[in-house]
């Protein structure tokens, strides 16, 4: 785990997130292969977008662009990236306007003006170049409000390059989790110590049953060293079979900055000029290649409820070079693999991330078996972009959850 220090302010607890080993999907999938999760929900807002929304307005502070206590910043976004900007601007001083469609929940249009932005909704089925939609909208308003800026996270060099970083933190994991034991993680901080126990303390005190009574002095520094007393403490490094390398990166794919970033500096000869990048497309959206893939069924009219990933345009920041295979994925089995995670890891997930779950599966079963799914030591890393927080109250969050208990 990293050092604890004092952060100056919450812009500061943007990276650093974790990766995480999944054990129960591949096991139930029979995958041979480690599949590793980068937890993006981890950052202050709560998404990947939070690293680009910081860089693009650092970098627009650092180049005069942005003048704090003057200028106004506008963008188009299908809501994470709107909540970065959001958050920075709350933090900064700056008048926050988001031009977001109207698909996009109720959740992110709540967290945005929690943040005290000023949300506008444009009709979904409108086309980018269509006047009404939410690029347009914004391109107008920035020509009606004195001092307006545009970040433009779909031209903008600052989104890519922000995942740089991303990819050196996943580097830095793979690399510090090297070792030949296999350790479950499974049962990495249960099951009981043999040392360093703490004196017992009668659990009736912490569980609030009659004859509770608060800790002592004496008792609570040894209850909670750093970790939960006479349980061992999770092991912050998993060691497991392990390439050392990232050899399968699978990112959903939406202004493109995410996975170009990363698998810009994965494939770098210092790394992994081999690591097979897997693009996540929905089904529905033009950005996959071959093209024939974007091919729509009859019946089907191309819309979709996942959310942050696809479009009908190649926005600037997507650089399909350095995507070896894409995978088209439907609504239906997005949310399935976005209600496994949860129910399965403990694995927060939002939509784009059972996507990209989804995804990954079908390519490691599929055309990746003989190369990767089926062997033991190849990393694949899975990017999971935002969480349940901005989905909480779509129904297929809990379409086959418990029914609720009711007191009987
Ligand atoms: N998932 C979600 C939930 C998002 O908000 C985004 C950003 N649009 C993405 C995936 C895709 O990320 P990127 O824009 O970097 O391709």
């Amino acid at each position: 785990m990293r050092p604890q220090a004092v952060l100056p302010n919450a812009l500061a607890a943007v990276g650093d997130t974790p990766l995480i080993r999944l054990n129960r999907i591949p096991q139930a999938e029979g995958l041979k292969c480690n599949m590793l999760v980068k937890c993006e929900y981890f950052n202050a807002g709560g998404s990947v977008k939070d690293r680009i929304a910081r860089r693009m307005l650092l970098s627009a502070e650092k180049k005069g662009i942005l003048i704090p206590g003057k200028s106004v910043v506008i963008e188009p976004t299908s809501g994470n990236t709107g909540i970065g900007l959001a958050l920075a601007c709350a933090i900064k001083g700056y008048r926050c306007i988001i031009v977001l469609p109207e698909k996009m929940s109720k959740e992110k249009v709540n967290t945005l003006r929690a943040l005290g932005a000023e949300v506008v909704r444009t009709p979904t089925e409108a086309a980018w170049d269509d006047p009404r939609s939410n690029i347009m909208t914004a391109r107008r308003l920035k020509e009606e409000i004195p001092d307006a800026v545009i970040l433009d996270q779909y031209n903008n060099l600052d989104n890519p390059t922000a995942h740089w970083a991303t990819a050196e933190e996943i580097i830095e994991a793979i690399t510090a989790s090297e070792g030949p034991s296999e350790e479950s993680s499974l049962n990495a901080g249960m099951g009981t110590s043999k040392s360093g126990g703490m004196p017992s303390v009668d659990s009736s005190s912490i569980l609030g049953q009659p004859g509770a009574r608060p800790l002592t002095p004496e008792e609570s520094p040894e209850l909670t060293p750093r970790g939960d007393g006479n349980l061992p403490a999770p092991s912050a490094v998993s060691t497991f079979a392990s390439s050392g390398l990232v050899d399968v990166l699978v990112c959903g794919v939406g202004t493109g900055g995410t996975i170009s970033g990363i698998s810009s500096r994965i494939k770098r000869g210092d790394h992994n000029p081999t690591c097979h990048v897997l693009g996540v497309d929905p089904v529905g959206s033009t950005l996959a290649l071959p093209a024939t893939l974007n091919a729509l069924e009859d019946g089907n009219d191309g819309s979709y409820k996942v959310e942050g990933i696809g479009y009908d345009f190649d926005p600037n920041t997507l650089n399909k070079a350095l995507i070896d295979t894409w995978i088209k994925t439907e609504d239906q089995e997005s949310f399935a693999g976005s209600r496994r995670l949860i129910r399965e890891e403990g694995i927060l997930a939002g939509g784009s991330s059972g996507a990209a779950i989804a995804g990954a599966i079908r390519f490691l079963k599929g055309d990746g078996w003989e190369k990767f799914g089926s062997k033991e030591g190849v990393n694949v890393v899975i990017v999971l972009p935002d969480s349940l927080r901005n989905y909480v109250t779509k129904p297929w969050l809990v379409e086959d959850a418990k029914e609720e208990t009711h007191v009987y």
